[in-house]
């Protein structure tokens, strides 16, 4: 399988990457559905990521998002990342990564312009728009900080369920899915849209699909081939 794989990359003019939680699972970042340990286990993704949860308890929500940061402050790429940045800079222009990660391990890796659809973990932007104000000199610290005058929240920068992503990373992504002779789905349940739907975009656009995911996942149906495989296991031998 791995040869059949190796002949594709060979083949393909143009690659497309997908990547989910499971690609930084080596390097120690907990997938979403791990990350509930301890203090948290009694909450679930929808309790934590979405805008209402943040109105509702902005105080639970920014800690919870706090704890993650101090977590992926202290990680580093693992070899999968450093493989996927060492084959795009082996052949400029013919991949283009995306990813639903946050913890920026692919741009620390070598890979700035991962096309990151979920936002970034290590920046904040206003819950509501600025007003004359919201000024970035004046955010007032705090649980979560604020602006001083009007009050004004601060949110982490990420996508949380049910708002939209960012639209020129989505349009690039989609082109590239729509586009690409090959695409690696590395390490995503394949449950969240838009981005799991890249999958089949590609695959009905003509592509060849390849699933790297030690469990099964929805978007096998559309795989040409499904490797069982550790992501920081299986891409430094598969992209040498
Ligand atoms: P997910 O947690 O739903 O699924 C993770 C997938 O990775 C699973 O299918 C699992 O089998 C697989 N996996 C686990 N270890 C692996 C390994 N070593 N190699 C390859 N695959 C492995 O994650 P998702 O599909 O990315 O979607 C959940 C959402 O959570 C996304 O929107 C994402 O933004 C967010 N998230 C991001 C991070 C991060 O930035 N590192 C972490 C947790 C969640």
């Amino acid at each position: 399988m791995l040869e059949t794989v190796r002949g594709w990359i060979g083949e393909a003019r143009h690659i497309a990457v997908l990547t989910g939680a499971g690609m930084s699972a080596e390097s120690g970042v907990p997938t979403f559905r791990d990350a509930q340990t301890g203090l948290w286990s009694q909450f679930n993704p929808q309790d934590l990521a979405t805008e209402a949860a943040f109105r509702a308890h902005p105080q639970r929500v920014w800690d919870w998002y706090a704890h993650r940061r101090e977590m992926i402050a202290a990680v580093q790429p693992n070899a999968g990342h450093v493989s996927l940045a060492s084959f795009a800079q082996r052949h400029p222009g013919r991949l283009t990564l995306i990813t639903q990660n946050v913890d920026g391990l692919h741009q620390l890796a070598g890979q700035s312009d991962a096309l990151a659809l979920h936002g970034n973990i290590a920046e904040d932007q206003w819950l509501d728009s600025p007003r004359s104000c919201c000024s970035k000199e004046t955010i007032e610290a705090g649980r979560p900080p604020h602006c001083p005058v009007c009050g004004n929240l601060r949110r982490p920068a990420v996508v949380w369920f049910g708002e939209s992503l960012p639209a020129a990373a989505l349009e690039t992504a989609e082109h590239a899915a729509c586009h690409c002779d090959l695409m690696l789905v590395i390490g995503t349940s394949g449950e969240v849209y838009p981005a799991a739907g890249l999958a089949f975009t590609a695959h009905q656009s003509g592509a060849r699909v390849v699933v790297i995911n030690p469990e099964p996942t929805p978007l096998d149906v559309v795989a040409d081939l499904c490797l069982r495989a550790s992501a920081a296991v299986f891409l430094p031998s598969l992209l040498a």
